[in-house]
């Protein structure tokens, strides 16, 4: 496997056939993701999370998005237009695919394989996360934040009741005004809502 930095050059390309929207219910949502694409469909949060997202089962504050289908469509897979349907607002994983972090805090990613095309043409790893809209760059540090936060509270979770996680999860999913433009600073100072509440389950 080869590793790859921002600055490798990899064939990298995408010919809209949707194999990286089936056999998913892996897409991992933060909750900057949660709000932007509530926004992005003019939905409400709450509406958002009941009718795309599902809760990783082994996982208590980690969500989702659902799939359909016995292919496990995601189920923002725009089938008819054969796009995705929040193509502006997708998340992380699915704005890095073909490529898999090895290591998101060192930025370096291996290619997965799963569409390779020799008709592909080479770019810089960093020009196809990034996009037209630096997209990666923008949501890196946050994108980090979420993950640290959950890998420092999972010890923490199994002692805590049913009624406390879905306090923790309303708090960290639902607790924005999406009106506003601070959604990172909204999501800080709910995670730190809830890192003050879980110091009293040591
Ligand atoms: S990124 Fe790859 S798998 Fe996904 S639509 Fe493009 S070519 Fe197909
Ligand atoms: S969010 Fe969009 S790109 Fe990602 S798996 Fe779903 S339909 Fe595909």
């Amino acid at each position: 496997m080869d590793i790859l930095t921002l600055n490798s050059k990899e064939k990298l390309g995408c010919k809209m056939c949707d194999r990286c929207c089936i056999y998913r219910g892996d897409i991992r949502l933060t909750p900057i993701n949660v709000c932007k694409i509530s926004k992005y469909l003019r939905i409400s949060i709450k509406e958002f999370l009941k009718k795309y997202t599902e809760r990783l089962e082994n996982n208590k504050l980690e969500i989702v998005l659902k799939t359909v289908g016995n292919l496990k469509q995601c189920i923002l897979y725009d089938e008819k237009n054969k796009k995705c349907k929040i193509h502006k607002v997708k998340p992380m994983q699915c704005v890095m695919f073909p490529l898999v972090p090895e290591n998101l805090k060192r930025d370096y990613f291996y290619n997965s394989g799963e569409c390779k095309l020799e008709e592909f043409k080479e770019i810089k790893v960093k020009k196809w996360l990034n996009g037209n809209n630096n997209i990666y760059s923008k949501n890196k540090k946050i994108c980090m934040e979420w993950i640290d936060f959950l890998e420092e509270i999972q010890p923490k979770l199994n002692n805590i009741s049913n009624e406390e996680l879905e306090e923790f999860y309303k708090i960290l999913f639902e607790n924005y005004d999406i009106k506003k433009l601070n959604l990172k600073s909204q999501m800080r100072k709910n995670i730190k809502i809830v890192k003050e509440k879980l110091l009293n389950f040591v």
